[in-house]
């Protein structure tokens, strides 16, 4: 076997499952989905590692100092905890700050292996100054500025999670070497979008022909056009029927026909890809675990195996 497969031996994923913060009983977010992801990912004999934490003079790129001054001391309002969705803990910050550790990690495993896993991430909600939707920081963006900082000058982000990635599209708004695209529901919230470089609102109750026509149509010729040095890819799964935030109607196997999709377009392309879970809160929690481990598996499947 030859470089290629020596290069291919190291990849590997990042999880912080272990960073799991304290929520109230019957909150809505599947807190478990995590660790049942990682369970799954592991059977595949994919090394799942520790994210290191984010360094905060990298949060302070993207993020207002008077924010993460009232995240770190726990000072946020009634108001913005509502709006974040989640009560402030000491692992709420430390949770965020591994999130986003862990794409800027996976986006340099993707630079120089072709792919990188994060089993966390793409919390697109998060804007420079509040949190908002479970998003506490905009990992994506943390990450992509340090790659821009340190030589690269093309990114694109691909968000197919079912909701706007509207605190990515408002960061990047004015800048033109980080092309975001957005593909979601367009009754969904958030109910205030934003400009993404693209943005494909769908209507209620889409379904898998439908969905993967558009992702040939309208998605793929213009990852081709941009020419992204990278693509940080958000694989939501709150796409899937019978999510209780999402109104498409895909199944669990036209979810990873997307997911193979893409893979093979940034395979082909020679164009390194980080994959990241975004959401996903199906009625049946095990739809969900399953649809995220099987991005992880559809990238294993079209990067590892001839
Ligand atoms: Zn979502």
């Amino acid at each position: 076997m030859g470089t290629r497969q020596n290069r291919l031996d190291q990849l590997r994923a990042y999880s912080s499952s272990g960073y799991a913060m304290p929520l109230p009983a019957g909150h809505k977010f599947p807190m478990s989905k995590y660790a049942g992801v990682r369970f799954l990912v592991e059977q595949t004999g994919l090394p799942v590692l520790e994210p290191p934490r984010a360094d905060w003079h990298l949060v302070e790129r993207v993020h207002h100092l008077e924010y993460l001054k009232k995240l770190r001391f726990g000072t946020l309002n009634t108001k913005e905890t509502r709006l974040l969705g989640f009560p402030w803990s000491e692992m709420l910050v430390e949770r965020a700050l591994r999130a986003a550790g862990g794409t800027l990690a996976a986006a340099r495993d993707a630079l120089n292996l072709g792919l990188g896993v994060n089993l966390a991430g793409g919390t697109h909600h998060a804007y420079p100054d509040h949190g908002e939707g479970f998003c506490v920081l905009n990992d994506v963006a943390i990450a992509a500025l340090e790659l821009l900082q340190t030589g690269l000058a093309r990114i694109l982000i691909l968000d197919l999670d079912v909701h706007q990635g509207n605190g990515t599209a408002f960061i990047f708004q004015q800048d033109p070497r980080v092309f975001t695209i957005s593909v979601h529901g367009e009754r969904n919230y958030p109910f205030h979008k934003e400009s993404s470089s693209l943005d494909i609102g769908l209507p209620d109750g889409v379904t898998d022909t439908t969905y993967l026509q558009m992702l040939e149509e309208q998605v793929l010729p213009v990852l081709e056009q941009f020419q992204p040095q990278i693509i940080f890819y958000l694989a939501g799964v709150d796409v899937l029927e019978r999510d209780q935030f999402g109104r498409f109607a895909l199944t669990l196997s036209g979810a990873k026909t997307r997911d193979t999709r893409v893979f093979q377009f940034c395979q082909n392309q020679g164009i390194p890809v980080v994959s990241l879970m975004a959401g996903g809160y199906n009625k049946h929690l095990e739809n969900t675990i399953q649809a995220h481990a099987n991005t992880v598996l559809a990238a294993l499947e079209v990067f590892v195996q001839p």
